[in-house]
């Protein structure tokens, strides 16, 4: 056994603070950090709702393990704590809401912890050489991160682990830039945004994992673990493998591995704890597509024909793919039995029309950019926004004679909450203040 390779410590989550203790001790998590040192930590709390009920598992950090990390981090003598996130601005920013939801502010009021939602404060310009992004001021100035990402899956990037969790680093607008124009860009950019971050540990929440990430349309399976390293590569290449990804599986983390001179195999590892084999278990990132690109597979499910809806890609910028899952379930509202009239949907940056079609409809300012003098188009159907508002695609739709409503999208949304109510395992409590 090498002394060079990185540990990883991989440990079953029973009692949260036992578990967060074993997994920060096997890796000799805390080593690295000075008492004074000011640290942030940046858990994953993408984004929430406050106009239908989320369910959090699997898409956001449980509390249970935040306030664990917290507590051991004050007894230890940490005394300059910040918990920072730059949620998702739809329709706008939910920072004070979930920290209030998650019980967050008992942090605060016990150990003194800032609370700062990053879209509140200001954002410095940072240089990466051949481009730049606007990373929060609270972040530069943090002497150490402790990155807290979710065990989960993302429909993009297959994994979103803790590269990917920094992207909440950025102001809006940089996040957006990290989509790139081509499909190969995002998995090249963001991977970057730790080369000028002190990112000094990363624990990956993995009570819950996330099919079909990375937000509340996937499917939370209670996974029972914590994985920790001070290592960032060595730490997300654990989390993917527990999911069945190797990292010539996973773009990004290829990509980096590249760069960085990095092992692709998790020989190269040195992992504490359980067994990765014994809980590796391949769990699904992407929605199931029909072989023709018209459509999601629940639309041959149904019956629904005269409709060709191309499939995201990575270019699409996560506004846009929040609204895409609603945009589904609307387009499905108009299914009445009857074949839709020749409908092409398109959306993000490199999708143009195909011959053929009576109507075209350009989800989005990029597609509507993008297709704007394309001659294939009979009867463009623009739904402009950046990204688009539901209504105004449902009023768009409706225009066109193609009568659509919000009813299928609020079902949808309550199916999405009430399959974790009672089921062994998502307990609502493991989101909410914790006993300290
Ligand atoms: S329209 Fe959509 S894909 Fe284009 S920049 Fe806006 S959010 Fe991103």
């Amino acid at each position: 056994m090498s002394m060079s390779r990185p540990v990883v410590s991989v440990v079953q989550f029973q009692e949260p603070y036992g578990t967060v203790r074993e997994a920060l001790d096997l890796c000799r998590g805390l080593e690295g950090i000075g008492k004074d040192d000011r640290i942030l930590i940046k858990p994953n709390l993408v984004g929430w709702d406050v106009d239908f009920p989320v369910p959090p598992y699997g898409m956001v950090v449980t509390s249970a393990v935040m306030f664990a990390l917290v507590k051991i981090l004050a007894e230890e003598g940490f005394r300059k704590i910040t918990i920072g996130e730059g949620p998702l601005m739809i329709p706008k920013t939910m920072g004070r809401v979930m920290f209030k939801t998650f019980g967050y502010e008992r942090l605060r009021d016990r150990y003194g912890v800032e609370l700062v939602d990053f879209n509140e404060e200001k954002f410095t310009e940072v240089d990466f050489g051949d481009f730049k992004l606007s990373v929060a001021r609270k972040v530069l100035e943090a002497d150490k991160i402790i990155n807290l990402p979710v065990l989960k899956t993302h429909n993009q990037t297959k994994v979103s682990l803790g590269l990917k969790n920094l992207k909440g680093c950025l102001n809006r607008k940089s996040k957006m830039f990290c989509h790139g124009k081509v499909n190969e860009d995002l998995d090249r950019l963001f991977p970057r945004i730790i080369e000028r971050l002190p990112v000094a540990l990363t624990i990956i929440d993995g009570v819950f994992s996330l099919e079909k990430g990375p937000s509340y349309t996937g499917r939370a399976i209670r996974k029972d673990l914590v994985i920790a390293s001070t290592d960032p590569y060595a730490c997300d290449v654990v989390g993917a493998e527990i999911m069945g990804y190797r990292v010539e599986d996973v773009p990004h983390l290829k990509y980096f591995a590249d760069v960085h001179g990095r092992s692709y195999s998790l020989k190269d590892i040195e992992v504490a704890g359980e067994d990765v084999g014994e809980h590796r278990k391949f769990v699904d990132y992407d929605f199931e597509w029909t072989p023709d690109n018209t459509g999601p597979a629940a639309f041959e499910k149904r019956g629904i024909t005269g409709l060709a809806l191309r499939k995201y890609d990575n270019t699409l910028c996560t506004g846009c793919s929040v609204s895409f899952t609603p945009m589904i379930m609307v387009l499905m509202s108009a299914f009445k039995g009857e074949p839709f009239p020749g409908t092409e949907v398109l959306s993000g940056k490199i999708q143009t029309a195909s011959p053929g079609f009576e109507k075209t409809i350009l989800f989005g300012k990029c597609a509507c950019d993008l297709n704007k003098d394309n001659p294939n188009i009979k009867k463009p159907i623009p739904v402009k926004g950046c990204p688009p508002k539901l209504e105004d695609f449902i009023g768009a739709l409706k225009a066109e004679g193609i009568d659509c409503s919000m009813d299928e999208y609020v079902k949808y949304r309550h199916h999405l909450y009430d399959r974790y109510k009672g089921k062994e395992g998502f307990d609502p409590a493991l989101y909410q203040e914790q006993e300290l």
